[in-house]
């Protein structure tokens, strides 16, 4: 009987074991995750959870009973503190050993947090990455209050969306020139910056934050450069996250941006995978992390396929989404290097897409609630075919078409 042991509690991770279990009924499977929590959906903890639609029993991953259904050992509220790598084992911090065959890493990203220097620290100043973080935010959310929004990401416009709808008055600051910067062309940009202004959020694009002022030890707003103070109740940082990534550098494997695996999802270490937010894996001529469900949940279930005898390599077409207001916002591909952008009306009224090209190949496309081109553009992507600039410019230029 082999033993996989995950560290990390996550889409991943429970996405492998729930694949594991079922290519190896055999296998000692144990979960090593920090979180307290039994394994939940993270998407909506900055949408649903946060706006009291759904309860966490609701956003379970899996119910508490299928672990025990499907003998899955889960550790909550246990951290990993070092791999001994020739011997086989992982240590808890408890000062437990825990052997394996396979090791997976699903450790994740941590949020990005402000210096202490500037009031980072400050107990109303949040970041939202896990549950605990959403609880805290709630109980803020209240009519009439003001909260200031630090990064101007998904993050940062999702827990917009949801103060607004619960009356709170929000600004959005946000370092770089415009809003999205990372993941968006300005196209997308410009439309979910209108929807924001649309519903009453102030956006401030290339401002740079000074300090956080306080009084009494809580934060009361943020001075940006130029002497501007924002006044606010309570605050969210959305800057962005970095790849827990100590657990393996600590036990000596590469680690760039993430952890280095392989196509196979490996690390130099046979015995040792990486899957979901802190792998670096390659992709095209690069090598990337990426940040998302689908990636998570991808990774974790071809891991195990591979830890089950398997060799499958790991060649993605990426999709993202994101709910702000009554925007449904689809993304299928990655737009990593993208040098234009052409938008092209959807099938219904107000439906659009921005689609990105590198030359006349197409990259990816941002759906806005246009879910018809959102399925073709994922079809077209994974079926290895093209849709030209020519043709996304033709208005009478069927996309299904593409297909055939
Ligand atoms: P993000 O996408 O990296 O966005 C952070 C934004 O904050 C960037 O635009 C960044 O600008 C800006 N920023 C950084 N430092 C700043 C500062 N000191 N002052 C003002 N602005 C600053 O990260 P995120 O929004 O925090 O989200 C965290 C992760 O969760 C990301 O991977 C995100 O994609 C993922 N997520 C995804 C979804 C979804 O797919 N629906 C929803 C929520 C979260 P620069 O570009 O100039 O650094």
């Amino acid at each position: 009987m082999e033993k996989t042991v995950i560290v990390g509690g996550s889409h991943a991770a429970i996405g492998l074991a729930a694949r594991l279990r079922t290519l190896d009924p055999e296998a000692e499977i144990t979960i090593i995750s920090s979180d307290p929590e039994i394994p939940y959906h993270r998407p909506p903890l900055s949408k649903a959870y946060m706006s009291g639609k759904s309860t966490l029993d609701q956003i379970l991953l899996r119910p508490e009973s299928w672990f025990e259904d499907n003998r899955i050992i889960l550790k909550r509220g246990e951290f990993a503190a070092a791999i001994d790598r020739r011997g086989k084992t992982v240590s808890l911090s408890g000062g437990e050993a825990i052997s394996y065959d396979h090791l997976v890493l699903a450790t994740g990203a941590r949020p990005r947090r402000l210096p202490e220097e500037i009031g980072g620290h400050l107990p109303n100043v949040y970041t939202m990455r896990d549950l605990a973080d959403a609880n805290l935010l709630m109980k803020e959310m209240k009519e009439g209050r003001r909260l200031v929004v630090i990064g101007g990401g998904y993050i940062g416009l999702e827990a917009a969306s949801e103060a607004r709808k619960k009356g709170v008055e929000v600004t959005v600051l946000e370092a770089a020139e415009r809003i999205l910067r990372r993941v968006a062309a300005a196209q997308t940009a410009d439309d979910i910056r209108a929807l924001h202004q649309a519903h009453g959020v102030t956006i401030i694009e290339n401002v740079k934050i000074s300090r956080i002022t306080q009084d009494d030890g809580l934060a009361n707003g943020v001075a940006v450069e130029g002497g501007e103070v924002i006044p606010a109740d309570f605050i969210l940082t959305g800057i962005g996250v970095f790849p827990d990534t100590a657990l393996a550098a600590n036990a000596g494997l590469l680690v760039d941006n993430g952890i280095v695996v392989d196509e196979y999802l490996r690390t130099e270490d046979p015995a040792i995978f990486a899957a979901g937010d802190c792998a670096a894996f390659p992709y095209k001529d690069n090598r990337i992390r990426l940040e998302s469900v689908q990636n998570a949940n991808d990774q974790g279930a071809l891991v195990a396929a591979n830890i089950a005898g398997q060799n499958l390599a790991y060649r993605p077409v990426p999709w993202f989404w994101s709910d702000q207001y009554d925007l449904k916002l689809q993304i299928a591909g990655l737009n990593t290097g993208y040098d234009a952008v052409l938008t092209r009306a959807g099938p219904r009224e107000g439906a659009h897409s921005h689609f990105y090209f590198r030359g006349d190949e197409l990259l990816a496309a941002d759906c806005l609630n246009d879910a018809a081109t959102y399925m073709l553009t994922r079809k077209i992507l994974e079926s290895g075919k093209n849709l030209t600039k020519a043709q996304v410019a033709n208005p009478d230029f069927v996309l299904k078409s593409a297909l055939t």
